[in-house]
């Protein structure tokens, strides 16, 4: 159904969402750099690196459990994926911290649903990002909202494997935590893409930054976060 080459992995919904350039860099320039939070967010996911299936209070917990979907053409790796006994599916993805920003991991998680529902053919409604560093979950909800906004992330990382048209740099507060930035260089770029705006006669019109590209707003939700793990 899908060419090979146009399949999304999920986890580069995340990477998408909180920066399309970031993802560029690593899908079609393959650059990959560590920072301290890289550092840490794999050392968070090491415990759910290994296929394995434990049992706990009732409830089946597979680890690193590979997902897809036919219908949207992704797929990936679930770190942990609850069975409970009364039929729900529970997915929970690990992070090292709780983020205040939340909305990247929130559509690498309803990715994770929407595959769980096509693979299982039933119903995921939650799902659940857990901070190793703080022991706590936060419950997330996958709504029509999430839902379309996940799809439309989908679309527009297929786009650009496409194109492989690298987006233009955000230069913004996200860019200082990025592992990439020696690769990016933000404001220089910023700067020469300013330099040639579409009222210069010489303009170059780079493409307009996408949806996921704008900076993300702070919500009320950013700061809960909800139940034990
Ligand atoms: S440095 Fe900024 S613009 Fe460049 S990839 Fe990272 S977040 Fe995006």
């Amino acid at each position: 159904m899908w060419d090979e080459d146009d399949i999304v992995i999920v986890s580069a919904l995340e990477h998408y969402s909180y920066c399309p350039r970031q993802c560029g860099l690593i899908l079609l320039e393959e650059v990959f750099d560590e920072n301290v939070y890289t550092l840490r967010g794999k050392h968070s996911h090491e415990a759910v690196h290994t296929p394995s299936t434990i049992n706990q209070h009732g409830v089946r917990i597979e680890r690193a459990l590979p997902i897809w979907s036919d219908r949207l053409g992704i797929s990936g790796i679930a770190d942990a994926v609850e069975f409970h006994s009364d039929g729900r599916v529970y997915p929970v993805e690990w992070k090292f911290s709780a983020r205040r920003r939340h909305r990247h991991d929130n559509i690498q998680l309803c990715a994770q649903a929407l595959c769980l529902e096509e693979m299982l053919g039933i119903p995921v409604p939650r799902g659940a990002v857990y901070s190793r560093q703080s022991g706590r979950r936060r419950e997330v909800q996958f709504t029509p909202q999430l839902r379309h906004e996940t799809e439309a992330v989908i679309q527009e990382i297929r786009n650009m494997l496409r194109t492989k048209q690298l987006p233009p740099p955000v230069n913004d507060e996200r860019c200082p935590n990025c592992s990439l930035i020696d690769a990016c260089q933000p404001e220089a770029l910023e700067a020469s893409i300013r330099k040639y705006r579409p009222d210069s006669v010489f303009s170059i019109s780079p493409p307009f930054p996408p949806e996921s590209s704008k900076p993300l707003k702070q919500t009320k939700e950013d700061d809960d976060c909800t139940e034990s793990f």
